[in-house]
């Protein structure tokens, strides 16, 4: 009987790695989970789970011994309030946990890694305005990342390129673009845009109080993928012999006051906006997919409003659940469904 393929996943404990887990287990692979904390949320499914801290090189020695493929998703990061916050730490310790865990991973004679980037390695001075053009690939260079995020990341692309020429070890790379989904971070300040308001719409729902606080003036604007493509998009990459960096997200642009508005719709509360100062990032970001087209033979299936239907739901509970901690008594929550 042929042995089973062993693979590790990185960043198993955060949102995208700790669902790649169980879409891995599915496909009949024996996986190891390796990060900093448990996931948050529900249950690993992996075989093996290891609390590392992968910027520490022996530990990549240990995540990656004995495993035939990695799935490099590791990194500290989180939303546009973040991410403009700690450019040191961010460069510092992704440039760590990536130079470590790649350069184990050859040395324990891994054939197939795969790495996540980013759409934030996209150059400045291509997203300056909202009806942007979308991102192709070769748009990356000349490079000019806006934060010390998409710096790394581009560093890691190229880190990953040289590795398969130089010693010829597969690796695979996706530009994800802003994906979301139940079992993510959605308080505490890493959530990104659509986690963050389908808590405060939420809370305002609960609370019965319908103004809803947006950095800027809302109109900067995005596209949304949903988890479940996300991971089907990965696992797709990671068969291919496609070796370049590949866009790996939506092609639907919306604002992220029309973002609001579809949550709102859904919550079945209205709200007024309140424009607020706060970090945006770049003024307009969009996916062109037509590569991502033409290599998987494939493309994101799951709506915007489907996939924030799904989420909000789950971040409601969770709200609901956290009621006291937000002042918006149980009580009074039950009361105003
Ligand atoms: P996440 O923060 O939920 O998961 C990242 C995980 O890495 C966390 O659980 C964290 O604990 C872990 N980690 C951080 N430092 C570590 C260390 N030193 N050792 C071990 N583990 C460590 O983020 P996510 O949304 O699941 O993102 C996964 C990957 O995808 C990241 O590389 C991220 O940069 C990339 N990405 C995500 C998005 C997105 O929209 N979510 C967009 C572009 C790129």
């Amino acid at each position: 009987m042929a042995r089973q393929t062993k693979v590790l996943v990185t960043g198993a404990g955060g949102f995208i790695g700790h669902h790649l887990v169980t879409h891995l287990k599915r496909a009949g692979y024996w996986v190891r989970g390796v990060d900093l904390k448990l996931p948050e949320f529900s249950a690993t499914d992996a075989d093996d789970f290891k609390v590392l801290d992968l910027r520490v090189w022996e530990n990549c020695r240990e995540a990656t011994s004995g495993v035939d493929e990695v799935y490099a998703l590791a990194a500290d990061m989180g939303g546009m309030g973040f991410i403009s916050a700690h450019h040191a730490q961010i460069l510092h310790n992704n440039a760590l946990i990536n130079l470590h865990t790649l350069e184990a991973a050859r040395l324990s004679g891994v054939r197939r890694y795969f790495y996540s980037s980013s759409a934030c390695i996209y150059p400045e001075y291509l997203q300056g305005k909202t009806d942007v053009a979308p991102l192709r690939e070769e748009d990356a260079y000349p490079a000019a990342p806006q934060d010390a995020y998409g710096w790394e990341k581009l560093v890691t692309e190229r880190l990953c390129m040289h590795y398969r020429e130089d010693y010829g070890l597969e690796t695979r790379v996706a530009r994800f673009h802003n994906i979301f989904g139940p079992l993510g971070t959605w308080d505490g300040g890493r959530e990104k845009a659509p986690a963050a308001l389908c808590r405060k719409i939420a809370i305002a729902k609960l609370a019965g109080n319908s103004e809803l606080e947006i950095w800027g003036d809302g109109e900067q604007t995005r596209s949304f993928c949903y988890i479940d493509d996300c991971v089907a998009g990965i696992y797709r990459l990671m068969r291919s012999e496609h070796h370049d960096p590949l866009n790996l997200g939506q092609d639907r642009m919306v604002t992220i006051n029309q973002l609001a508005d579809i949550i709102s719709e859904i919550a079945g509360f209205r709200i007024v906006k309140k424009h607020i100062t706060g970090p945006q990032g770049v003024r307009g970001r969009n996916s062109d997919n037509t590569r991502l087209r033409a290599v998987l033979g494939w493309q994101p299936e799951v709506s915007l409003e489907e996939g924030l239907r799904r989420t909000y739901v789950w971040i409601e509970e969770q709200v609901r659940a956290a009621a006291p901690r937000f002042g918006t008594p149980n009580s009074k929550a039950q009361a105003s469904r």
